[in-house]
């Protein structure tokens, strides 16, 4: 448990104090993240049902013990299907309307509450309200991020040693992820990338058992889940010298990426700093090969608001932690993308991924 109980009953009062503007008497949380971020619990399967007074905690018999020791609520341990539990609280407190996520409620579960409802009761979509709060992270999320980001750039320090011509894609992937654990992450936060010589092309690559050769490009993409916080860093290395034009596309890759970190501050919207990333790309004639967003905030998940694409019109605030990930992929031959992992303050940001973005040869 990374998240200690005064800032999740911050977390929770904050939430609760929207049901009337929601015009909900409670809120039904059923995103793992969500329900993580207001409880702490880390299992599979729980649910919230936040009211303005009281945090009810639903879950199975597995995770019993981990409910009633770790958290606080009124803890519901049920077997079988959960749904009908949800509604006889709901019924027995008399909560008329009930607030559920509508991006993360799957719709068989929806129908189930929906016949199960009394007459007078009824079901109301609500938005991303939790995700909202998740952007702005506390000084004890941020030094979870920032410890998680360290793991990830030893791990890939460590792994650095192993790549040598001979070594599979698949391997290196296994060496990065074995790191990971030997420092103590608790998984990866998404699946390696590792794509070596025209594979970079495909901005999310899988690994596969091609053997890396002498003279060849290979892309890593790589993030470690550490106390429930994740990480998120791209860096591209060479076997042998790189050639000129690969030297220049990894220049101009780098150029747009170090423009994109000094254009973070607060009060910047996120498609502001997109479009000067873009700016960048399109003087080298790289517009069109830049086929994705300049980069995503990261938490308790690897891709969380804001999204720094050309219509996100989020203000940047101060507590944000974001990527920025520029990258450029030509067909058939390479694909270069540097992302580092930052942390937006008032005046600019902190660039929290401490490795080098020297395009390193080996
Ligand atoms: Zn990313
Ligand atoms: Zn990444």
């Amino acid at each position: 448990m990374t998240s200690n109980q005064t800032e999740i009953q911050q977390r929770r009062g904050d939430i609760a104090a929207r049901l009337e503007e929601l015009k909900a008497d409670a809120l039904l949380i059923s995103s793992s993240a969500n329900v993580r971020y207001l409880s702490g619990f880390s299992g599979s399967n729980g649910f919230v049902v936040l009211t303005a007074t009281e945090t009810h905690f639903f879950t199975d018999p597995r995770y019993d013990i981990e409910a009633r020791t770790n958290i606080s609520a009124k803890v519901h341990v049920v077997k079988g299907s959960i749904t009908p539990k949800i509604l006889e609280v709901a019924k027995r407190k008399k909560l008329k309307r009930i607030g559920f996520e509508s991006s993360w409620t799957r719709f068989d579960e929806y129908t189930r509450m929906k016949d199960g409802l009394p007459l007078g009761f009824s079901l109301v979509p609500v938005g991303r309200i939790i995700e909202e709060r998740r952007m702005l992270k506390s000084a004890n999320e941020i030094e979870q991020i920032r410890r998680s980001v360290l793991l990830n750039s030893e791990a890939f320090a460590r792994s650095l040693k192993r790549i040598r011509p001979g070594v599979r894609e698949l391997d290196v992937a296994g060496e990065i992820e074995f790191q990971m654990k030997k420092l103590g992450a608790e998984k990866p936060a998404f699946e390696t990338i590792i794509a070596a010589g025209a594979h970079s092309a495909l901005p999310h690559a899988h690994p596969t058992g091609h053997k890396l050769s002498a003279n060849e490009l290979l892309l890593i993409d790589m993030g470690a889940s550490l106390g429930g916080y994740c990480s998120d860093m791209t860096r591209v290395i060479h076997l042998g010298a790189p050639p000129k034009k690969l030297r220049e596309l990894y220049n101009a890759v780098l150029e747009a990426q170090l423009a994109g970190v000094n254009a973070v501050r607060a009060g910047i919207t996120a498609g502001r700093v997109d479009q000067v990333v873009r700016s960048v790309m399109k003087k080298h004639k790289l517009d069109k090969a830049f086929v994705h967003s300049t980069g995503h905030g990261l938490g308790l998940e690897i891709h969380e608001t804001p999204r720094l694409g050309r219509m996100d019109q989020t203000i940047l605030q101060a507590g944000m932690a974001i990527t920025i990930e520029p990258g450029a992929y030509i067909d058939g031959w390479a694909g270069i993308r540097i992302e580092d992992t930052v942390l937006v303050t008032t005046n600019g940001c902190e660039v929290l991924t401490p490795t080098s973005k020297e395009f390193v040869t080996l």
